[in-house]
């Protein structure tokens, strides 16, 4: 009996693991990183709605990272999809490494990744998210005997600007477009959304 249930308590954790992780990268996937972020979610919103209860809650922001990698298509097209890959693998290793164990890292998608902040404003996180740009810009991958680099652009947004995840992302991915437009390899923060570009 006792094997049994340790058995189907295995294949538990192989079935959660198959629903919530990326095979490629073995970070969360797009499910896996929403239903952990709305966990952190909800419980910043009862925060909002009472304030003077301040001291009782334990999580009092959240902040998330949309990341994406610049001009990837060129770089596939360049060396192939096999070497693309080992970018991806490389790339979310770095983000992974880069945050704590209750943060959250997940690929969203292709080659968009997202990193979910627990208690950092939008000021941490845009800080832990620039750390991450240069460190990936700094990183060679090795590949039949090249060196091979990458950058990344950001887009950073903190909960307490919005309600719901939805509009958490919406938020950062339109601070990601601008980091595309004014020229990649940089991140924007959702209050620098409407500035100009500083010339
Ligand atoms: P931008 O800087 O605007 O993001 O340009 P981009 O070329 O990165 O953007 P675009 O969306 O045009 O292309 C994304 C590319 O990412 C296309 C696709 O070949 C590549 N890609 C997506 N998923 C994977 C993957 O799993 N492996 C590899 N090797 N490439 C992937
Ligand atoms: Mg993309
Ligand atoms: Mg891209």
């Amino acid at each position: 009996m006792k094997e049994e249930l340790r058995k189907l308590k295995d294949e538990i954790k192989r079935l959660r693991e198959l629903a919530y992780k990326d095979e490629l990268t073995a970070l969360y996937n797009r499910r896996g990183f929403s239903e952990e972020a709305k966990k952190f979610l909800k419980e910043i919103v009862v925060f909002k709605k009472d304030p003077e209860r301040r001291e009782s809650f334990s999580i009092k922001n959240f902040s998330i990272i949309v990341f994406d990698i610049d001009n990837f298509k060129k770089f596939n097209d360049a060396y192939g999809h096999q070497a693309g890959d080992e970018v991806l693998k490389k790339v979310s290793r770095i983000m992974q490494d880069s945050v704590r164990d209750i943060d959250l890292a997940a690929r969203w998608g292709g080659e968009e990744m997202v990193l979910g902040l627990v208690g950092a404003n939008e000021n941490d996180a845009f800080n832990i998210a620039d750390s991450i740009r240069k460190r990936v810009m700094h990183t060679d991958l090795v590949w039949k005997r090249k060196k091979l680099h990458v950058t990344v652009s950001g887009g950073v947004a903190g909960f307490d600007k919005v309600d719901t995840f939805d509009d958490l992302f919406r938020l950062a991915d339109k601070a990601l477009y601008k980091a595309k437009q004014d020229g990649r390899n940089m991140v924007v923060r959702s209050q620098d959304l409407g500035k100009r570009k500083k010339v």
